[in-house]
């Protein structure tokens, strides 16, 4: 691996980091009290460096978004040469540039054929804030405007502006940024392991998908503009819906003429073993929210597509959306995710993330037998590992979120990164991923979740 950034001097990073840089999603006190930040400064394929020169196996590829892996030249190749071309131009009032119109192109070639427009955005959460102003006008133009209601999911997480704040149904969130924003609803979640108590996952789909019901009846179905969710909710502990929750979900907007939103910014291409979380979960969205491996993380980009029967009559009624991001389809970016999209299907690496998905589920259907771990599932490559401290009845230790976060320090002290959501622990490795790579994640997260237990033997029922 050739380096190109030579005499860092990391002791300097980490002082000036403690000294300038203010952190997203992060505990300031406990930061600067732990010496500041653990600083990255390479990777490869499924590895990650630090300036110690420790090695890391990246499990989470980033923040589920690395799909093709760390270190891909031609990434940076075409970047380059499209800099050197034309390093900006925008894409309001009638113009456009190359890479931006052949990308829409191209999103629109994998999605179903009724999406055949694409808007472009800087990332998950700009793509959210537009869904829902483009929902709300929608119904407007269609003469409909009491349709303004959304319904998301408790702990559904579609990105940290306002909008999507709101949209989301991270109460942590909600409680920091002032009064709630109004017509915004959550409904249960299909988490069978923490709410299914003695049910059936199928029986249990059905419940968490009638929850919706109730919700629509108060609101009063008229009023109901969209239902929005993750195929499978990542941030929420990669949440695995039983197979009867979205067929069921989708009946029931059908039934009141409401919108379905896939925000696939997780599991769009390819991470569930298809092209889009919807195809895997089995329903047919009007709107997909698109970033993280649209570029697979190597420069920020978001996108909308919306299915036809939107934009024809949005379009045929005229007026200006006053709605844009200066850098939406950036060229560069757009260039950059391109060769992304290219590379997935030259390599075939949807089609390896199936391949793989029973040896990866294999791996982490082999840590169910520990005595901390309640349940380990998986769908293609994103996993997760309930922690509990009662196998048999699934209670949690108390304080949630403490033992996850035992779990995840003891992960990235061994050399595996393993995100921990409240005390489910969750994988998503990069789609280049080897047998013999998941046998290393195997073998450092049974490590991990020994220490771990070693942490908390005390407290085990
Ligand atoms: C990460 C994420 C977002 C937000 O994307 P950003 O690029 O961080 O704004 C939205 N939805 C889902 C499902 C995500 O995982």
């Amino acid at each position: 691996m050739t380096i190109h950034q030579k005499n860092i001097n990391i002791e300097e990073i980490v002082k000036a980091d403690i000294a300038h840089h203010f952190h997203p999603f992060t505990d300031h006190k406990t930061f600067h009290e732990a010496g500041g930040p653990r600083v990255i400064t390479q990777g490869d394929g499924v590895y990650l460096w630090d300036g110690k020169g420790n090695k890391i196996l990246d499990g989470m590829s980033g923040l589920w978004c690395v799909n093709i892996g760390y270190g891909r030249k031609e990434l940076a190749e075409v970047a380059y040469k499209q800099m050197l071309d034309l390093p900006y131009y925008n894409t309001f009032f009638k113009t456009t540039t190359v890479p931006a119109t052949e990308l829409a192109e191209k999103i629109s070639s994998v999605l179903p054929k009724r999406f055949k427009h694409v808007f472009f955005t800087n990332s998950g959460s700009e793509s959210n804030d537009t869904i829902v102003r483009f929902i709300r006008h929608y119904w407007k133009l269609m003469g409909k405007p009491y349709r303004q209601h959304i319904i998301g999911r408790r702990r559904g997480y579609h990105g940290s502006t306002w909008v999507a704040a709101n949209l989301g149904g991270m109460t942590a969130m909600h409680e920091q940024g002032g009064d709630a924003l109004p017509g915004f609803h959550h409904v249960q979640q299909p988490h069978w392991f923490d709410f299914g108590g003695d049910k059936s996952p199928e029986e249990f789909g059905l419940e968490a998908a009638a929850d919706l019901e109730k919700k629509i009846l108060e609101v009063g179905p008229e009023n109901v503009a969209a239902f929005y969710g993750e195929p499978i909710q990542g941030a929420a502990g990669v949440l695995i819906p039983p197979s009867t929750y979205w067929p069921e979900v989708q009946k029931i907007c059908r039934k009141y003429g409401i919108l379905i939103v896939a925000d696939e910014v997780i599991c769009g291409f390819g991470r569930t073993g298809k092209w889009f979380g919807f195809e895997t979960m089995g329903f047919e969205p009007d709107i997909v929210a698109m970033a993280k491996g649209l570029s697979s993380g190597y420069l920020p980009i978001g996108a909308v597509a919306f299915s036809d029967h939107l934009t024809k009559d949005f379009f045929a009624k005229g007026g200006e959306f006053y709605h844009g991001m200066t850098y939406a389809g950036h060229p560069v970016a757009a260039a950059v995710a391109l060769k992304n999209l290219q590379i997935l299907q030259d390599e075939k690496l949807v089609e390896r993330v199936a391949e793989l998905a029973p040896y990866f589920s294999n791996m982490l259907k082999a840590l169910a037998d520990h005595p901390i771990v309640g349940e380990a599932r998986s769908v293609g490559l994103i996993g997760a590992i309930e922690l509990c401290k009662n196998k048999k009845t699934r209670e949690r230790f108390h304080e949630p979120g403490r033992v996850g976060g035992i779990c995840r320090d003891h992960c990235f002290n061994n050399g595996l990164i393993m995100r921990a959501c409240w005390d489910t622990m969750v994988l998503a490795p990069p789609f280049c991923v080897s047998k013999k790579e998941i046998d290393e994640i195997g073998r450092l997260a049974r490590l991990a979740l020994d220490k771990t237990h070693a942490d908390v033997k005390a407290e085990l029922a």
